[in-house]
């Protein structure tokens, strides 16, 4: 073997999804014929040219998006992008997968989220993978937006729909104004959280631990609800978020490849050591004590294994696999080169997914028996079970 080459991680280790953006979860192939129908303005330099999928800021990032949104108009189109993205995530290995979708206002919201369950459902006849949606909404739409979307959702009933989410842009509005938001979708609706929290903007990751209803840090086992924050990246710039993420066990959501892939903004790169960053209500203050490292150059230094090191529980994600050009499979295999290379911390990652999933007990502990199987062959033998947990096999190992 190269010694140079990171090894990657068996197909058959069980693997969990846990942040993906799904309407635009496309096969190549899928992408290629949207391309000759002229459905996008993007060619097919897209998939061969490595420079279009990096991204020097997020606008840049979010112009991709747009000009791909109307890849999936219909309720065929968005069922089949689902149906498929799971299939081929559980050909990687996958068992579960929590994937978002925005929220819509009027019957729009009904059609997609029809259109999601299919496609959720076939994909478990034909696979056995498991999946639950996260209903996001954009901050760009403000907090009333997020109000109404958390209301509707207390009246709205889809077993698949278990988490509530914010996205877009970090640095519009404040995460506080959110706050309404989440404690309706948790108290009201019954929905786990999983906002995205410092990506972009680390004063996000202070206002977020005021922001969130304060009972999601403690809620019993047994409770389906979770509370995870998708990114959170940034918060390695404080050992005082850094503790209190591990003191708290919020689970954080990292995906490697949109770190590595988007810019951040000027004002991020510029933070010091010293300075303090104090939340919206100023009940909160943290300081910087530690350097941005250079993980949107160089996956080597990304801070997953600090984190993991530091007792936060950590899940992966693939965010937005054909922007950023990846799959579950391959963000596995990204940890290595990030210096998280010890097998069982593999296996953890998807432990920790499974135990923040927004799924009723049953379903977790069904989950967690197929790590436990995968465990106790590989410590009991140590060889490497030769498909995967769902039973899917392939000639050769890779
Ligand atoms: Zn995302």
């Amino acid at each position: 073997m190269n010694p140079q080459k990171t090894p990657k991680i068996p197909y058959t280790l069980p693997k969990a999804e846990m942040h993906t953006h799904i309407s635009l979860a496309l096969s190549n192939e899928a992408f290629i014929r949207r391309v000759k129908k002229k459905r996008t303005d993007l060619s097919l330099e897209f998939l061969i040219d490595r420079e279009t999928r990096y991204y020097p800021d997020l606008a840049k990032f979010h112009g991709t998006y747009e000009s791909m949104r109307h890849m999936t108009n219909t309720q065929q189109e968005l069922a089949d992008t689902v149906q498929g993205y799971l299939e081929r995530i559980a050909r990687e290995g996958a068992i579960y997968a929590e994937i978002s979708n925005s929220y819509r206002e009027g019957a729009d919201f009904e059609w997609q989220m029809e259109a999601v369950s299919a496609g959720i459902e076939c994909a478990r006849h034909n696979t056995g993978i498991e999946a639950r949606i996260v209903v996001t909404t954009l901050r760009d739409h403000g907090a009333e937006k997020a109000e109404a979307a958390a209301k509707f959702l207390t009246s709205y009933k889809n077993p698949y729909v278990t988490g509530f989410g914010l996205v877009g842009d970090e640095g519009l509005n404040q995460f506080m104004e959110f706050s309404k938001a989440l404690n309706i979708a948790w108290h009201d609706a019954g929905l786990g959280l999983s906002p995205h929290v410092a990506e972009q903007h680390l004063h996000n990751a202070v206002d977020f631990l005021e922001a969130i209803p304060q009972e999601a840090l403690s809620n019993h086992p047994r409770d389906m609800r979770r509370l995870r924050l998708g990114h959170g990246v940034l918060i390695h710039l404080s050992s005082d978020l850094i503790a209190e993420f591990s003191d708290k066990q919020i689970c954080m959501e990292i995906c490697l490849s949109a770190n590595k892939r988007i810019g951040l903004p000027d004002a991020t790169k510029a933070h010091a050591i010293g300075e303090i960053i104090t939340s919206q209500n100023r009940k909160r203050t943290v300081t910087i004590d530690r350097p941005l490292t250079h993980y949107y150059e160089s996956i080597a230094d990304h801070p997953i294994k600090h984190f993991m090191d530091a007792g936060i529980p950590v899940c992966l994600g693939s965010d937005n696999p054909l922007l950023m050009n990846t799959n579950i499979g391959k963000e596995y295999s990204l940890v290595n080169q990030a210096g998280v290379t010890d097998r069982a911390d593999h296996l953890q990652l998807t432990r920790n997914a499974i135990l923040y999933a927004n799924v009723d007990p049953l379903t977790r502990a069904r989950l967690l028996s197929h790590i436990d199987d995968y465990q106790d062959q590989v410590e009991q033998s140590d060889i490497l079970p030769l498909e995967t947990a769902l039973g899917y096999k392939k000639a050769f190992m890779d």
